[in-house]
């Protein structure tokens, strides 16, 4: 399916649910997330209503290979220092065991400064 009515990420791709965006093509869309884990912390998600990782399959590789080799440039854009001194933690979660609450597909980047960690 292309879009999902009830689905609040298919609502911010389409401008129905205001977004601070951070980056939009024919395929993808990224946005900051509303409560971040991180000074820096942003969402990519296709623009193809897959409600998660476990519906990925090989018809979706070239997607994905976008959204991976898209968040690296995005980090930095966004303020993440580079590798690696700096860097940045990407995060699917996946079902409910897998911590996901919404449930379209999106990987998290998130970097900055984060006092929790060591090294
Ligand atoms: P997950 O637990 O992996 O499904 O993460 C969903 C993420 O979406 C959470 O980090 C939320 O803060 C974020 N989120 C939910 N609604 C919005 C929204 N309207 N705009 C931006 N981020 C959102």
């Amino acid at each position: 399916m292309s879009a999902d009515a009830n689905c609040i990420f298919c609502k911010i791709v389409a401008g129905q649910i205001p977004s601070r965006k951070v980056f939009e093509d024919e395929d993808l869309f990224a946005f900051h997330d509303i409560a971040p884990w991180a000074p820096v912390h942003f969402l990519i998600i296709p623009k193809l209503h897959i409600p998660s990782m476990a519906q990925v399959g090989p018809e979706h590789a070239a997607l994905m290979g976008k959204i991976m080799t898209l968040a690296p440039q995005l980090a930095i854009e966004q303020g993440c220092r580079p590798y690696p001194e700096g860097g940045f933690r990407i995060v699917t979660n996946t079902g409910a065991e897998g911590g996901q609450e919404v449930h379209h597909l999106h990987v998290h980047v998130m970097g900055g400064p984060r006092p929790w960690l060591k090294g």
